[in-house]
């Protein structure tokens, strides 16, 4: 908060609207709750009539300095009108599923297209300083190697169509919006955060894909314990990341954004601790040689893309450098242990988990 404090004097907050496209999503709403708090005007986009998204409406500071306006990333010049006016885009939008049924219409499509189209708009705009886009740990690895340490240099060259489809348009969306970059030299810059799984408190009565893997673990979905990690990163910072790489000039490139990584054991043991009731936690331990093999066997009895992830997830360790965004950007990560428990108390608050 000190260091948007100073930043906020430094840079005496523009008249301007910062534009957050996707505005209802999990980490979007919470970057348009931020930037209303430090005193920006802001125009969401959202697919729906304005009236529909009341807990954005409501955010204080919303009545005064928020708009919402209707933009989808499958409509060629949806965002002309809406970036119109802006110095700052906050482009979060993009869908974020694991099981689709054609991923190239419901995945890729709108991933590339929507961010080639809201980078074209700013580009007509000749208003735009820089574009904050929201990639993916997606776009730098499908498939973690167990020996390396991965940071803003790795890229995802193995996904596909056919192979974790979300991972694939992650990576071909980060990559179109630098292509453009370097190809028509829009006179704005681009500035990349590249989250991993994100946790912790909804905005917004949706269930995000991302918290949902709690709720599944809690629900019964996964009736054992795999040999996965995850590095988590709260949806807090993951959106003062964004407002922090829009506001410091020196911000460039792209961030690895994750707090700690938690091992399925350690996250189920954590959740044992909370309020909500447990009787449909993974009880048996799958971790291991033998239980890895026994885990991607079963996997082929989930539908396919799941089936995938676990395949080329379970049976890795996860190491990453997050030293890029801590120092640049000075982001010190809430603890994961802590984002786990808070998304349990909020999933129970939004009914998504029932209490015991
Ligand atoms: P989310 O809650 O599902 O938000 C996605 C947003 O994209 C929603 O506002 C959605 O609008 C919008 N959207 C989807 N298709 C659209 C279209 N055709 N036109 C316009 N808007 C569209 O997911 P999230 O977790 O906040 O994710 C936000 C961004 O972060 C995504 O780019 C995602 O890939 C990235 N990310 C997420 C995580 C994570 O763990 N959550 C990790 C890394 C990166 P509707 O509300 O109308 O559906």
């Amino acid at each position: 908060m000190i260091n948007h404090f100073v930043l906020f004097f430094q840079t005496m907050i523009t008249e301007k609207p910062v534009c957050v496209t996707g505005a209802s999503g999990f980490i979007a709403a919470h970057i348009v709750r931020e930037l209303l708090a430090l005193g920006y005007k802001v125009t969401g986009t959202v697919r729906k009539n304005p009236w529909e998204y009341p807990f954005l409406l409501n955010l204080p500071g919303a009545h005064e300095r928020l708009k919402l306006e209707k933009a989808d990333l499958l409509e060629e010049g949806s965002f002309d009108k809406v970036v119109a006016g802006c110095e700052y885009v906050i482009h979060t939008a993009s869908p974020f599923e694991m099981n689709v049924k054609d991923p190239q219409t419901d995945l890729v499509d709108p991933a590339v297209n929507g961010t080639e189209s809201v980078l074209g708009s700013c580009m007509k705009a000749g208003s735009i300083k820089r574009v904050i886009l929201t990639s993916s740990i997606a776009a730098m690895t499908d498939e973690p190697e167990s020996s390396k340490v991965y940071n803003e240099k790795d890229w995802n060259t193995m996904s596909s169509l056919d192979r974790n489809p979300y991972y694939y348009s992650k990576t071909l969306a980060e990559r179109a919006a630098w292509d453009f970059i370097m190809q028509k030299k829009p006179g704005f810059d681009l500035v990349v955060i590249n989250p991993f799984l994100v946790l912790g408190p909804s905005l917004g009565p949706s269930l995000s894909t991302s918290c949902e893997t709690i709720r599944d673990m809690m629900a019964g979905v996964y009736p054992a314990i795999m040999d996965i990690n995850w590095g988590i990163v709260d949806v807090r910072d993951v959106a003062s990341a964004h407002i922090l790489a829009m506001e410091k000039a020196e911000a460039s490139g792209r961030y690895l954004c994750s707090g700690d990584a938690l091992h399925m054991r350690e996250i189920v043991e954590l959740l044992k601790t909370s309020r909500c009731k447990k009787h449909s936690l993974p009880r048996i331990d799958l971790t291991g040689k033998t239980g890895s093999a026994i885990i991607k066997g079963l996997s082929m009895t989930k539908p396919k893309n799941i089936g995938k992830y676990i395949r080329t997830h379970v049976g890795r360790t996860l190491c990453y450098d997050n030293s890029k965004i801590r120092r640049e950007l000075g982001i010190s990560f809430i603890p994961a242990k802590t984002s786990v428990i808070e998304t349990v108390e909020d999933l129970m608050k939004w009914g998504h988990l029932k209490n015991s």
